[in-house]
């Protein structure tokens, strides 16, 4: 029967070799597959067409009649390759079962049918071809294995699969290329740069022609999702390649502002300017840090006792304008891009303290005995239960290297290793339910939520913390509201009947009590 997988009867052509001009955007180098007019009918289908269409019985027989397995068609191709190109696993069997030979070169690119399978992504292809012992680290005719292959077009389960088989993660292609600097050049996604590294890619080897180290390559493209990365995993963004531009030069070449701002941006993390006494303090990360836990503190703070001054109106609006002017000031010098990692859970703290302090203050006497012991025994619970949810463990997935690879192998060999099941970055098998959380970089059992007010991955080891503490602060909550109202009813002499609502606003602002 006629498979309705379209056939693939185009062999992969040789542009490669044209992706290491940067000035010239790439080109992709397989051609589509062409429209043909294949002969659909089994009885008269040559055995290179057959074998493209994945018709088992056809092949068999031409073979049976005596046609040759590893005879190379007119364009120096064997039916191996054919079959890998296009997927045919049972065709692939029968072939090795006539001794076909695996590792056979073939085609415009000199290549193996293990470099056509990775090419185009067949990760079962790559798989059965690897058990029955093609060798993935043979060179193609433009210098690249297997695994340069995978990262050149982006196919990350295949390169997972070359590594945990064995694959040196750093080995150098036939012009210096290593696999990073293909996927940081050719894969916009986050991976596989992002699994290479969390492998041991070296971020600053240099590439024998142009001295280029992968932040280069990334550069050239503008390629953030690798940049991002490759920073983070130590590459230099000072190295100078062969003609001493920096990632920065090439960026400005290429007026990329972004990119720009964003190398300036990592690169301040690693600045140390002493000469003043303010620059010091600005370019000291745990300095910067604390500033940006202690403004949130000072802004709520002064929010409240601002308009609580017994001072006339125009004082408090010079207060108000002074406090913007500071954290202003204070946003500019000090503020980095991990502020918003931190004003959440600062917020949290803050508004915490703020809400006792006043209780403790103002609000107890005015609150019934029972009143006053619930609120201390529901903010006791959730006090806890809060340090419970941001400090336990929130069921992070833990594997050794040795299990990763492992997994790698046993999932790609049963037909499972695909991105959905699989995590890039830990490299394991996600249960059900399991998630990996983008903020704290690890995949998490049970992941609900990646919570910024406790600033923990919410999962099944916390969950139950979580639950308790959201709990613990709703009387809380409810308490000190109830505790406000009576507060402003037996403190202030003004009502809404008698008043109107104008009356709250001028007690504030004019300070007429
Ligand atoms: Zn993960
Ligand atoms: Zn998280």
């Amino acid at each position: 029967m006629m498979e309705e997988v379209k056939p693939y009867p185009v062999q992969p052509s040789g542009e490669t070799l044209g992706y290491y001009d940067p000035h010239n955007p790439p080109a992709d180098s397989i051609t589509e597959p062409k429209s043909e007019n294949a002969k659909t009918d089994p009885d008269q289908m040559d055995i290179v067409k057959a074998t493209q269409y994945g018709m088992i019985d056809r092949v068999r027989k031409l073979v049976d009649e005596g046609y040759d397995v590893n005879e190379p068609d007119p364009e120096n191709v064997t039916l191996l390759h054919w079959a890998a190109i296009n997927n045919r696993a049972e065709i692939v069997r029968y072939l090795v079962s006539k001794e076909a030979i695996l590792d056979k070169l073939g085609g415009d690119l000199n290549s193996t049918p293990l470099h056509w399978a990775v090419r185009q992504g067949h990760l079962p292809m790559v798989v059965l071809l690897m058990q029955y012992g093609a060798d993935p680290s043979l060179r193609d005719g433009e210098g690249c294995s297997g695994i340069h292959l995978a990262c050149q077009f982006a196919h990350t389960p295949i390169v997972a699969y070359l590594i945990a088989k064995g694959q040196d993660v750093n080995m150098i292609d036939g012009n210096g290329m290593t696999p990073l600097m293909w996927s940081s050049y050719k894969a916009f996604s986050m991976d596989p740069t992002r699994l290479l590294l969390t492998v041991g890619a070296n971020p600053n080897i240099q590439d024998k022609k142009f001295e280029n180290g992968a932040l280069h390559w990334a550069a050239v493209q503008g390629n953030m999702a690798a940049i991002n990365c490759l920073v983070k995993f130590g590459a230099d963004t000072y190295m100078e390649n062969k003609s001493h531009q920096t990632c920065m030069d090439l960026a400005k070449l290429r007026r990329n502002g972004y990119l720009i701002m964003r190398i300036k941006e990592f690169r301040g993390e690693a600045e140390v300017d002493n000469s003043t006494i303010l620059k010091r303090l600005k370019s000291n990360k745990t300095v910067r840090k604390r500033v940006m836990q202690i403004v949130p503190f000072l802004v709520i703070f002064l929010m409240g006792a601002i308009p609580q001054l017994s001072q006339p109106w125009w004082v408090k609006l010079i207060a108000a304008l002074c406090t913007y002017g500071v954290v202003y000031t204070l946003f500019r010098t000090f503020f980095d891009h991990r502020f918003g990692e931190l004003v959440s859970l600062c917020i949290s703290f803050s508004t915490k303290f703020f809400l006792h302090t006043t209780y403790a203050y103002f609000l107890w006497p005015h609150q019934s005995l029972l009143h006053n012991v619930i609120f201390f025994a529901s903010s006791v619970c959730m006090y806890y239960q809060f340090w419970a949810t941001m400090k336990r463990d929130p069921g992070v997935i833990q594997c050794s290297q040795e299990d990763r690879k492992r997994t790698i192998i046993e999932l790609a060999e049963t037909g499972q290793l695909e991105l959905s099941k699989f995590c890039t970055t830990c490299l394991i098998k996600r249960p059900i339910r399991s998630k990996h959380c983008s903020h704290c970089d690890r995949c998490v059992a049970r992941f609900d939520h990646h919570c910024p007010w406790v600033d923990n991955c919410i999962g099944s080891g916390n969950h139950h913390h979580f639950v308790l503490y959201l709990t613990a602060l709703l009387p809380c909550l409810v308490l000190y509201f109830y505790a406000c109202i009576n507060y402003w009813s037996e403190e202030c002499t003004t009502t809404f009947q008698d008043d109107g609502f104008r009356a709250y606003p001028s007690q504030v602002l004019l300070n007429k009590v």
